[in-house]
């Protein structure tokens, strides 16, 4: 956090270091990027992504579409147009945040994006079978997705029991779990324990994370069997 000297934000644990919350998926001949955040660009360079087929977009707040821009690197070497996935309210904030890369005289080098509309169906990226996860984040619907056996949810601070339903089965649930104390509209620790053990989930990871929720190494002590913390650069076979 800018300004903050809390033990967190001072602590020399490469692990307490969290950039904004984006998961890359990857198979043989697909890779999506969910949610392009303010760090996108640095996340891409550190991570030397060279090909990105696609953005999928869970939720329309700045934190989670703030970096878009900065896939015209990959307009210019690799995909001449992005495909991007979102649904409609985001999509809306997408053409007003983003309006030069949509005009009619478009300046030369600003992104160029394809939007593609998605509800709540199953899709297709490529080979990568795509199931959308309704959830709540107060009042705003916001989508977790499930890619095979592994499904990320993030931003939420509700989910229905039908949309529980699609999460079961999964081998690894990321799911956001912001701080111990109450929020308006995020899960806290406890809260996202308690869903983890409920819908049985044998491995899960904890992201959104905010430096009030504590050093990472003291945390993830606390936490029960096949729980933890997640932390940048984390990567997961499935
Ligand atoms: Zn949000
Ligand atoms: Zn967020």
């Amino acid at each position: 956090m800018i300004g903050c000297d809390c033990e967190v934000c001072i602590s020399p644990d490469k692990k307490d270091k969290r950039l904004r919350p984006s998961i890359m998926v990857q198979s043989k001949e697909t890779t999506i990027v969910v949610d392009t955040t303010p760090d996108f660009r640095y996340q891409m360079l550190r991570e030397n992504v060279k090909k990105v087929d696609a953005i999928l977009f869970t939720h329309p707040h700045k934190d989670h579409i703030a970096g878009l821009d900065d896939v015209r690197a990959f307009n210019f070497f690799y995909n001449p147009v992005m495909q991007v996935y979102a649904n409609s309210l985001t999509e809306e904030a997408i053409k007003r945040e983003f309006s030069y890369a949509f005009s009619d005289k478009k300046y030369p080098g600003v992104p160029e994006l394809n939007l593609n509309t998605i509800m709540n169906d199953p899709f297709m990226i490529g080979d990568i079978p795509v199931i959308p996860v309704l959830v709540w984040h107060l009042k705003m619907p916001v989508l977790g997705f499930r890619f095979g056996k592994f499904t990320y949810i993030t931003d939420a601070n509700r989910i229905e029991d039908s949309e529980k339903e699609k999460i079961k089965g999964s081998e690894v649930l990321v799911l956001n779990a912001l701080r111990k104390q109450h929020h308006i509209s995020h899960f806290t620790l406890g809260e996202a324990i308690d869903i983890v053990q409920e819908l049985k989930v044998p491995v899960s990871y904890f992201t959104h994370i905010s430096h009030q929720l504590g050093k990472h190494a003291e945390i993830e002590a606390e936490l029960p069997e096949g729980i933890h913390l997640a932390y940048d650069g984390l990567k997961i076979m499935v």
